[in-house]
């Protein structure tokens, strides 16, 4: 079976640990050359910044990280036994911006990065290359090569009457998320192209899944580059989606402050009606949509599903994988 996931970091990245144990997979590292099973992975490239001259891409490394087995797993991003000498030292300097650390062993990972795209690579090699080292066991594609970076529209801090727009990192690491948001925009979206294999991945799959990543930020800038939304409305596959949101909050993060700054609602219900039916609307892509277990919600022309929805650890979060499959009437054996 063919696996197309739409992701962004942590929520999305621990989501396909799991989804990799469904399919008879390691949760970390590569799979067996024999498998009949591979996973592709659609990745925000919307959190990527420009941190001391070199190029930070937030939710693709997480993914990378934790499915290579090098994730720092108390804090969920990041590695493992990081240290943080050159942060302290730019921090010396009053190097600015303080609010976003970067680990001395993360530094390496962005100097590659960076050096490849001053090369001419586009963000997709690079990805594959440092891929080459992690051994992820799933395709990690950027959902774009070209530079797309959410905005927040804020009241100016320092200007209370005026508007200001802030790279998403700076509303979410420094204020976090505090500053109400007029808005959110995926700058530079509308005018990129997806990578190359994102829509062939997409029409190829057996089975397109949206992670249970944030609504907005993270599957919403995957959604805002040109032809995903189309190519997932004409896919083969059944497209199913599993909630962030249990109980009316999202489970980890402030993904009610992106959902509230675009008026929806933070419920599980009202995500999926964001989201859309692929029948009866005309740029809805859902088929199936999971909920917490004991939720219910009521999304027209969408197979809603209530199962137990927390990745406590990765056998829970395997079965959630599986109960995307039944819902989607995949059978995986
Ligand atoms: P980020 O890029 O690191 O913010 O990660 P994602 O966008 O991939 O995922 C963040 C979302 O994951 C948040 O909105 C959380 O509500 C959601 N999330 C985190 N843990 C869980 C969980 O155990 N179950 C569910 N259903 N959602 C979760
Ligand atoms: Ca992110």
């Amino acid at each position: 079976m063919k696996v197309v996931v739409l992701v962004g970091g942590v929520g999305g990245a621990r989501f396909l640990l799991g989804l990799k144990v469904a399919l008879g997979l390691p949760a970390t590292g590569p799979g067996p050359q024999d498998s009949p099973h591979t996973v592709t992975a659609l990745v925000n490239t919307g959190d990527d910044v420009w941190m001391h001259g070199l190029r930070v891409c937030p939710d693709l490394d997480t993914c990378m990280y934790t499915l290579g087995g090098g994730i720092a797993t108390e804090r969920g991003w990041g590695h493992a036994g990081e240290t943080w000498t050159v942060s302290a030292e730019l921090a010396a300097y009053g190097a600015e911006p303080s609010w976003f650390a970067l680990g001395d062993k993360d530094i390496a990972t962005h100097l590659v990065r960076t050096h490849m795209l001053r090369a001419g690579y586009p963000l997709s090699a690079v990805t594959e290359a440092l891929c080459d080292r992690w051994q992820p066991g799933v395709r990690l594609l950027p959902m774009t090569d070209d530079r797309v970076e959410t905005h927040v529209v804020v009241d100016d801090p320092d200007a209370p009457e005026q508007h200001k727009a802030l790279h998403f990192q700076e509303w979410w690491a420094r204020y976090r998320a505090a500053l109400p948001a007029h808005s959110i925009v995926p700058v530079g979206a509308e005018e990129s192209a997806p990578a190359d294999g994102v829509l062939e991945a997409i029409g190829e799959a057996d089975l397109v899944v949206l992670a249970p990543s944030n609504p907005v930020v993270s599957v919403g800038s995957v959604l805002a580059v040109p032809g995903v939304r189309d190519a997932l409305r004409a896919a083969p596959a059944p497209v199913v989606g599993l909630s962030p949101i249990i109980g009316g909050k999202p489970v980890r993060g402030m993904a009610d402050a992106c959902l509230t700054a675009i008026g929806v609602e933070t419920s599980a219900e009202a995500v999926a009606k964001h989201y859309g039916s692929r029948t009866g609307t005309d740029t809805g892509i859902l088929d199936g949509w999971l909920i917490a277990e004991g939720e219910s919600a009521e999304v027209p022309g969408v197979t809603v599903r209530d199962t137990p929805l927390m990745m406590t650890d990765i056998d829970a979060t395997a079965e959630m994988a599986k109960a995307a499959f039944e819902l989607a009437g995949c059978d995986i054996d």
